[in-house]
């Protein structure tokens, strides 16, 4: 089958490999769409110690079941079915995951790092990781489930509500993804930055008040804002040193700041200040098996989505794409390969 295959750092080569093997309990599917995530970024760029060469990256997907093995059926999935799968492979008998913390199991295997991944015109995944999509969901769609599923853990620890304000940073697919889903919650005001015209215009189109940093900055709008107050939970959607410390500042007294953006490992922070004004510092890791199987309901009822702002790319395509995004954020939001180039998407 053609790969798309992670050589070593910035080396990212379109090859023919074997199809994987079907595991017990696994399916083998055909895939549809690919997303690339910004976590594979770094690990292009060699930055990423978990994703090592050669790897097939993508876990963002959807296909079409082409093969199960016997210990897998019995599961209500068959042959054909259109699917897409929770790529975070966990033990579910471990402590988290018995508490559905899965995120947190400390023997899960993501597909693309641990696990050959979906750049590739099949990937292998246990049946208990791999869902139906509804009729109405495109494949499309579909392959936005994961990225979804982020946002909603997101805005689960930013646990905001009615009548709050929250600012979130980055408005990448995680960042619009968490800004959905604390919508959702009924927060009165979101404010969204970003240094890109396009994304700003798609969060502002979505219901959020844009800031672009280069042109004011975030902190000091927030405070205008909210009266000098801040906002009750403001989230990290992008990992910089920069967006770290802004939403720490923007946050009210009292307030959360959810981290999910993993762009630079170690950032300094005024901690003083966070003593002295109760900030809860949170940590945001993908999701649990409930915030995927709302991923997938919110999708399939419109409630979330990208709409049309998704890029599609052929899987030959690929490396250019590695490459370019890699040197400028751009104003793409998801850039989904097309791998399989599936009839009735
Ligand atoms: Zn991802
Ligand atoms: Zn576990």
């Amino acid at each position: 089958m053609k790969a798309l295959v992670y050589e070593g750092p910035e080396r990212m080569e379109l090859r023919e490999v074997p199809v994987p093997d079907v595991g017990p309990g696994e399916v083998l599917i055909r895939v549809a769409y690919s997303g690339i995530c910004g976590s594979e970024l770094s690990g292009y760029l060699g930055h990423n110690s978990l994703r090592k060469p050669p790897m097939i990256f993508g876990h963002e997907f959807s296909g079409i079941i082409e093969k199960m093995d016997k210990a897998a059926e019995g599961t209500g999935l068959r042959e054909g079915m259109r699917v897409t799968a929770n790529p975070l492979i966990t033990c579910g008998r471990c402590v988290y995951c018995e508490a559905g913390m899965a995120s947190l199991c400390p023997d899960r295997k993501l597909l693309s790092a641990a696990l050959p991944g979906s750049n590739a015109e099949f990937v292998a995944a246990p049946a208990a990781f791999v869902y139906p999509l509804e009729d109405r969901v495109s494949l499309r769609d579909g392959a936005l489930t994961e990225p979804a599923a982020c946002g909603i853990r997101v805005a689960e620890l930013a646990a905001a509500g009615p009548g709050d304000t929250v600012l979130v940073a980055g408005m990448g697919p995680i960042g619009l993804f968490a800004m959905q889903a604390v919508l959702r919650q009924g927060t009165a005001r979101v404010i969204a930055t970003d240094l890109s015209e396009e994304r700003l215009a798609y969060a502002a189109e979505l219901g959020a008040l844009a800031i672009n940093p280069q042109e004011r900055d975030p902190v000091e709008a927030v405070l205008a804002l909210t009266h000098g107050r801040g906002v009750q939970a403001a989230i990290d959607a992008v990992g910089a040193a920069s967006t770290r410390r802004q939403c720490a500042a923007a946050a009210a007294s009292g307030g959360k700041v959810v981290f999910t953006g993993l762009h630079q490992a170690e950032t300094t922070l005024d901690i003083n200040d966070a003593v002295r004004r109760e900030l809860k510092l949170l940590g945001s890791f993908a999701y649990s098996r409930r915030n995927f199987e709302d991923a997938l309901a919110s999708i399939a009822a419109g409630k979330m989505g990208l709409g049309d702002r998704t890029t599609v790319a052929a899987l030959e395509d690929g490396p250019y794409w590695f490459d370019k995004l890699t040197r400028s954020p751009g104003k793409e939001i998801k850039i989904l390969l097309n791998v399989g180039r599936l009839e009735g998407e």
